[in-house]
């Protein structure tokens, strides 16, 4: 299942403010509190939604980055939040418990008792994704078919066969087990998590013979991922939620997207600059020529100067790679090279020869012409 777009979620225009936004959350808060729905994995599945939607829309920099990017915007490079660590319920009352907190009487209590129950997990899948430089200039969209855990078909993840769920006859329904031990103090009182259901407060009755009782198999899922323009070799995306479903409905992990850049056969990356090494043929370099440059979207024409230097570097701004934080786009840096042969035919030296003679043959370099050197200086001593 595709993530939902975030302002789907809590029923508002891409517009809305912040006030507007606080509000439909707090709505759909509510309507999925998993105090009104107790036991309804589907709600609390849009409990979690709904919080994830809003973690991201009231901060306006993970809400400007999720318009501009979409899903794959938050919680990369510098994303963080949710994206990264995944949410539990638990994370939810501590972000926004001040939500319910005024206005929302009969909800007071949930916030302790919940914060001692546990969420199952799933664990986080690793992908590795190749992109040319031509994709990490536009950005792309992936469709990645991956081999994970997903939620059991005939239980719909629950595990159980039916509805046969019974509440744990050991903490009834609570999740926890309160013990009491004489210590020299005194009595003391520990609240564990139930061993006898993991906290969950139900067991079952009968499992899903499909899945042994654990709510998932090993399946196949196809994801489309959006990747951001500028991405580089090893960032990571995450893509929260799409990483291995959880034993028993609990929550995905997430989907950890490994950016791997291939070669382009001409230009080079430095940062967000390119590179690119044009050879000129001696005449070439003396009189002046048109060049072809190839870019990472075709190629453009540049003019060569008569009497252009071996080393120069001619700057194309603009050709580079956009900055995957939204920052100036990279340049293509021309590196000037002028190609000496190592063979000549009879002929050929006869004329060049005759050059040697010329007087403008005579090496008299000038300031510009030593620049290069001047800055190699730097380098030897
Ligand atoms: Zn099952
Ligand atoms: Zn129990």
């Amino acid at each position: 299942m595709a993530k939902r777009d975030y302002y789907e979620v809590l029923e508002v225009s891409k517009n809305a403010s912040k006030e507007e936004i606080k509000k439909a959350y707090r709505k759909q808060a509510l309507k999925y509190h998993p105090d009104k729905n107790p036991g309804d994995a589907r709600a609390e599945e849009k409990f979690k939604e709904a919080a994830e939607a809003y973690e991201v829309l009231s901060n306006d920099e993970k809400r400007a980055r999720y318009d501009r990017y979409g899903h794959s915007g938050i919680g990369g490079a510098a994303g963080g939040g949710f994206g990264s660590g995944g949410m539990t319920i638990d994370d939810i009352f501590e972000h926004f418990g001040d939500i319910f907190g005024t206005g929302f009487g009969g909800f007071g209590g949930f916030g302790s008792r919940r914060r001692s129950s546990r969420v199952n997990k799933g664990s986080n899948l690793r992908v590795k994704v190749k992109l040319t430089m031509q994709e990490i200039a536009t950005g792309v969209e992936k469709k990645l078919k991956l081999n994970k855990y997903v939620a059991c078909d005939a239980c719909d993840g629950s595990g159980a066969q039916g509805s046969s769920y019974a509440t744990c006859p050991t903490c009834h329904g609570t999740g926890q087990v309160t013990r009491i031990t004489n210590t020299f103090l005194g009595q003391m009182q520990t609240t564990t998590t139930c061993p006898n259901c993991g906290g969950e407060g139900k067991t079952i009755s009968k499992k899903c013979p499909k899945c042994a009782g654990e709510g998932i198999i090993k399946g196949e899922e196809v994801v489309r991922i959006t990747i951001p323009a500028g991405v580089g070799e090893g960032m990571q995306l995450n893509v929260s939620g799409k990483g291995n479903a959880a034993r028993r409905g609990g929550m995905n992990g997430d989907l950890l997207v490994v950016i791997e850049e291939e070669k382009h056969p001409e230009l080079i990356r430095d940062g967000n600059d390119l590179i690119f090494n044009l050879y000129l043929s001696v005449p070439q370099a003396i009189l002046g020529t048109q060049a072809e440059i190839p870019t990472v979207d075709g190629k453009v024409k540049i003019k060569i100067e008569a009497g252009t230097q071996p080393g120069k570097i001619l700057r194309i701004r603009g050709k580079g790679l956009p900055d995957v934080n939204g920052y100036r786009k990279g340049d293509l840096l021309v590196h000037i090279n002028v190609y000496i042969p190592r063979e000549v035919t009879r002929e050929e030296a006869r004329i060049i020869e005759k050059w040697k003679q010329s007087d403008s043959f005579t090496p008299r370099p000038n300031r510009e012409d030593r620049s290069f050197f001047d800055r190699m200086r730097g380098y030897f001593e």
